[in-house]
């Protein structure tokens, strides 16, 4: 079977129609646009995010993700607020919006920026196809 590659884009999850928009303005592409008034849910113009996380970690709603496809893994970053930072390199369990558990992976990157505002944005490799799930990490026991 041929693998799927799809470069690591913005992915939107945010679905509370509040006043916000301070993921339009993060984005220096212009890949997120909110049409008909501030209170309305934000939309991806694909064709133009790069996938550089800005807005994953300016999200203050922690809504936004960037998901993507390598030959044969999936790539997931997310943010991250909370100490002790991962390493690069780590085996983790990645987790779903609940808490859950949903499979193993590896921490790919930790990127802290001064533009990401106080907010560490996190890349995991994790298996083909739980890209789509996974949302954030718990450090394992075994560690
Ligand atoms: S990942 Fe980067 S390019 Fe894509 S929408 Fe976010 S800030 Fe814009
Ligand atoms: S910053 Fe986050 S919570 Fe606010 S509108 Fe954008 S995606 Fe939604």
């Amino acid at each position: 079977m041929e693998k799927k590659e799809s470069r690591p884009i913005a992915v939107i999850e945010c679905c509370e129609e509040i006043p916000c928009n301070p993921c339009m303005s993060a984005c220096p592409h212009h890949a997120i646009v909110i049409e008909g008034g501030i209170h309305h849910i934000p939309q991806l113009k694909p064709e133009l995010c790069v996938g550089c996380g800005i807005c994953v970690a300016r999200c203050s709603g922690q809504a936004i993700f960037v998901v993507g496809q390598e030959q044969d893994y999936g790539v997931v970053s997310f943010p991250y607020e909370m100490l002790p930072l991962p390493e690069k390199g780590m085996i983790v369990d990645g987790t779903d919006r609940e808490g859950q558990t949903v499979c193993q992976g590896e921490i790919l990157k930790v990127m802290i920026a001064k533009n990401f505002d106080h907010t560490t944005v996190v890349t995991l490799k994790v298996p083909l196809g739980k890209e789509d799930t996974v949302r954030g990490f718990r450090f394992r026991e075994d560690r």
